[in-house]
């Protein structure tokens, strides 16, 4: 893929501080697109450094406030990256996450917050930029889904749930906005070393039983090899690309 590839375009990544959204976020720029930094803090030290690196690559950044759980915060932050950068061509929804629990003590405040962080937040956040994109005639939308919407991982029944709801929104909303230009894809990764994983992965066990699992090429994956197949189906090369879900999972699903 050629440097260029999204040369010109505007991509606003959520949560971007860290793991796989920092990892997005500096692909698409070092593929030629200028960035809006999704975050929760954006005085914070990493987001800063994000920041450097993405102007240092020679593309125009800018931070917005977006916990992605105060959707008005996020369309006044969708608003003003639209104001200062011209336009957002690509959305990359990364937030999402869940807790570890039996399904038989998952309380529904639990429930409600997984839920909220990886879908209600993907389903408004989309609709916000979705409206920009028609107007503009067009763009793409990325949501980071996870193999946990495609198989059960005993232990995560809320989040399972709440990424194959994901999968599933990718589906209905790339069928309803095809008109208006905008495609909407997803990606779901297997377990990738960040510090959201970290704790699961320090265990030995734990990390064995993983990467036995991970069912063709037996390693844990790394944060930018999401990023190389976000940034392919957020650019032109994906041009006839809508409504699917790209296992990014070294063979975990396929046994
Ligand atoms: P991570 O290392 O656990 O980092 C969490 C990120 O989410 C941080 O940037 C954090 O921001 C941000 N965040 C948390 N709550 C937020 C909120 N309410 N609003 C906005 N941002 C918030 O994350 P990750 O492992 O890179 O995961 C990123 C995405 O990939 C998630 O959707 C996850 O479900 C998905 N995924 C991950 C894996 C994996 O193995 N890592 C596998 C499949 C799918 P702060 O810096 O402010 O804390």
């Amino acid at each position: 893929m050629s440097s260029t590839t999204l040369s010109g375009s505007v991509a606003l990544v959520t949560a971007a501080s860290r793991g796989i959204g920092r990892a997005i976020a500096l692909d698409l720029a070092e593929h030629g697109a200028d960035v809006a930094l999704g975050v929760r803090d954006p005085d914070a030290a990493p987001t800063i450094a994000l920041a450097d690196e993405v102007r240092a690559l020679g593309r125009r950044v800018t931070v917005v406030p977006m916990d992605v759980t105060d959707l008005a915060a996020c369309r006044v932050a969708i608003d003003a990256v639209v104001d200062e950068l011209g336009t957002i061509d690509v959305l990359v929804n990364n937030a999402g996450g869940g807790i570890v629990e039996d399904a038989l003590d998952v309380t529904e405040e639990h429930f409600d917050a997984v839920w909220a962080l990886t879908t209600k937040s993907a389903f408004f956040i989309s609709q916000h930029v979705a409206k920009h994109m028609r107007s503009a005639g067009g763009g793409s939308i990325v949501n980071i889904a996870s193999q946990a919407g495609l198989v059960a991982l005993p232990g995560e029944s809320a989040y399972c749930t709440s990424k194959a709801a994901v999968i599933h929104l990718t589906k209905c909303l790339a069928v309803e906005w095809g008109q208006y230009g905008i495609r909407v894809n997803a990606v779901a990764p297997t377990f990738i070393e960040t510090d959201g994983t970290e704790p699961a992965l320090s265990d030995d066990a734990f990390r064995a039983d993983t990467v036995e699992r991970i069912a063709a090429l037996h390693r844990i994956g790394q944060p930018r090899e999401v990023a190389a197949a976000v940034t392919f189906l957020a650019g032109e090369g994906a041009s006839l690309i809508t409504g699917t879900a790209l296992p990014i999972d070294g063979g975990w699903t396929a046994r």
